[in-house]
């Protein structure tokens, strides 16, 4: 049994997008932007293997988009998913599940590969979790969401006979529950691994960063703001009190942190690698 978490490099973000009504004089030392007033983000995944099973969760930006887009987002770092599955000693055909938070292209985009003109699943042997009411929020996206859903990103995964739906089948891993929360889009899963008696719990885009986890801190992207804003209080209090580890996806340095109340409310506590916590 162990977790533990994949590099996919880097990707830039507009500063003001993701901090939403924080201004960038509070933000601009946590995370300084460029001369474009973007900021550099983690696309960090997580590997775990528990008997028999191994499990991805999140899968980064993917390489089959144009260079234009990717342009966007100034990709850079050496990592890859690729590379990063390969470093921790498995193979692509060796992950038997792949749990998909939601289907934004950063999350989503390398579940496909571009081989010449065919899209198929970068993972031949696994079954791909998604929650269903997401799945259809994102074929049928709203005019908000619609550049983040792509559907190269997500049509090739039911067109191969592999997608499952969360809540209507059993998921395979005994230690891991899911929280689903809907304030970022509509249904998006946040694995609960149940490891050594203690909760590490992986924030996905409700809590993207650790600079994010002060309650005002919500990204501009959120569909429904206020909604995230509950989540967030009524998950952190939750994690403080039984002192979960919260591992955050975007953060461009820190995997892993403990959360603790606070006069001004809740703040980071330890913070570090994963493997330190372990
Ligand atoms: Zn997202």
């Amino acid at each position: 049994m162990t977790l533990q978490t994949l590099d996919t490099g880097f990707f830039k973000l507009d500063g003001g997008a993701m901090f939403g009504v924080v201004p960038k004089v509070l933000w601009q030392h946590l995370n300084p932007a460029d001369e474009q007033n973007r900021c550099t983000w983690a696309m960090r995944c997580l590997l775990y293997e528990q008997d028999s099973r191994l499990l991805l969760v999140d899968t980064g930006i993917g390489t089959k988009q144009s260079n234009k887009f990717f342009g966007h987002y100034d990709l850079h770092g050496t990592a890859s998913l690729t590379d990063s599955i390969h470093r921790a000693g498995y193979s692509e055909n060796e992950i038997t599940d792949v749990l998909l938070t939601h289907l934004h292209f950063d999350h989503v985009g390398g579940a496909v590969l571009r081989l010449g003109d065919q899209l198929s699943p970068a993972f031949p042997n696994a079954t791909y979790w998604v929650h269903p009411a997401h799945w259809q929020w994102a074929v049928n996206p709203n005019p908000r969401e619609k550049a983040s859903f792509l559907p190269e990103n997500i049509l090739p995964l039911q067109e191969s006979g592999q997608l499952q739906f969360l809540t209507q089948k059993p998921f395979p891993f005994s230690d891991i529950e899911f929280r689903y929360v809907d304030g970022h889009t509509e249904k998006m899963a946040l694995p609960l691994f149940h490891i050594k008696g203690r909760t590490i719990a992986y924030m996905a885009d409700l809590i993207p960063s650790s600079a994010h986890v002060p309650l005002p801190y919500v990204m501009s992207y959120d569909v429904r703001p206020l909604l995230t804003m509950d989540e967030k209080t009524s998950l952190l209090k939750q994690a403080a009190q039984e002192n979960w580890l919260l591992l955050f996806e975007h953060d461009p340095i820190i995997e892993a942190a403990t959360v603790e109340m606070t006069d001004k409310g809740v703040r980071i506590g330890q913070q570090g690698k994963l493997a330190e916590f372990l």
